[in-house]
């Protein structure tokens, strides 16, 4: 008979995010004044998790939106990008009523335009503008060199050839924009595990991106001698066009004579139309950190035309791959180049 010890119980990949969350943020939570207590509701109000699976289990923390909203319970987790900090951060800016000054200090959840990444040792790398990386530098986070100036996916790549994000499969975090709305993050939060899907968590939900796709297409076009034209606009704008189900035969005619071997390409392009939009911006990061970007994408390359073509006729974009910004003007048309 076998006599199984006590394990820890496995971590549920939905779960992950959260916990490194909690884990690299653990400095803002010591210094906060929000009082805890057990909730009487069944889930978290903004991650809906149940209180038993919530990394600070049976703790909330009581919540109002604004000064006349109702009271909501939210998990430690959720609560701590509303926490405003002066050691960690720093002063955001003074409110002014009357001749009262008050003032505001920084937080997670107010990070307008800012981005973060947490690695699977959980440790928290910041990406700010420029004004508000000056406003916090001098912050715990901001002597500790967690703050920067890049924008998050430069960030994310340069974390990334430094190896800090290894071994990918334990998971890390990418926050595309902290944004202000907090419950958007939050109600969502995606980790990292393969390059096939980048979750890009924002205000506005997580939309995934295959960031293996896109470092195989840089390789393919360096091998092609198109190395200058990753990031061009104009060189992809036929397939960006067709992305978005204004196809151009005539542009794309001319397109095909233009590329070495226009079939090894379109193979490696990604297949989701939003992946593609963002083609010239991401291989404009990509491209010039190709060589160590490279070992994370062993898979060998096929250049078949027929191959090529059989793929597209049978190739969905997952369900997981839509973005969640609903309002986006143009809808990419799914599963086809032309
Ligand atoms: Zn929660």
């Amino acid at each position: 008979m076998t006599v199984y010890g006590a394990a820890p119980a496995p971590v549920r990949p939905q779960h992950m995010g959260y916990q490194l969350l909690y884990q690299a943020t653990s400095a803002l939570r010591r210094g906060s004044f929000a009082a805890t207590l057990t909730p009487t509701t069944l889930n978290c109000a903004c991650c809906d998790r149940r209180w038993a699976e919530v990394e600070a289990p049976f703790k909330a923390v009581e919540y109002h939106y604004g000064k006349c909203g109702e009271a909501e319970y939210v998990c430690l987790t959720c609560y701590t990008p509303r926490i405003p900090s002066q050691d960690i951060l720093g002063l955001e800016r003074m409110n002014v009523t009357g001749k009262t000054q008050t003032p505001i200090y920084g937080k997670l959840g107010m990070l307008v335009g800012s981005g973060g990444i947490i690695t699977p040792e959980a440790e928290l790398y910041l990406t700010l503008p420029p004004k508000l990386f000056e406003k916090y530098r001098d912050g715990e986070w901001g002597q500790q060199g967690r703050l920067s100036i890049e924008k998050p996916f430069v960030r994310l790549i340069s974390l990334l050839i430094q190896g800090t994000l290894d071994p990918i499969e334990d998971g890390f975090v990418y926050i595309e924009n902290w944004g202000r709305k907090v419950d958007g993050l939050m109600r969502q939060l995606m980790p990292t595990t393969s390059l096939h899907e980048l979750w890009c968590n924002s205000e506005n939900g997580a939309s995934v991106l295959d960031l293996h796709a896109i470092i195989t297409t840089a390789q393919v076009m360096s091998d092609q001698g198109l190395d200058s034209q990753a990031g061009r606009f104009a060189f992809w704008k036929p397939i960006l066009d067709a992305a978005k189900g204004q196809r151009d035969d005539k542009a794309f005619a001319q397109w095909l004579e233009n590329v070495p071997d226009p079939a090894a390409l379109l193979q490696a392009i990604p297949t989701d139309p939003y992946d593609r939009l963002r083609l010239p911006a991401v291989l404009g990061w990509v491209m010039p950190h190709l060589d160590k970007l490279l070992p994370y994408c062993q898979t060998k390359i096929q250049s078949s035309p027929a191959t090529f073509l059989s793929a597209q006729s049978s190739t969905q974009p997952p369900v997981a791959s839509k973005p969640s910004n609903e309002g986006a003007q143009v809808e990419p048309e799914q599963g086809n180049l032309f």
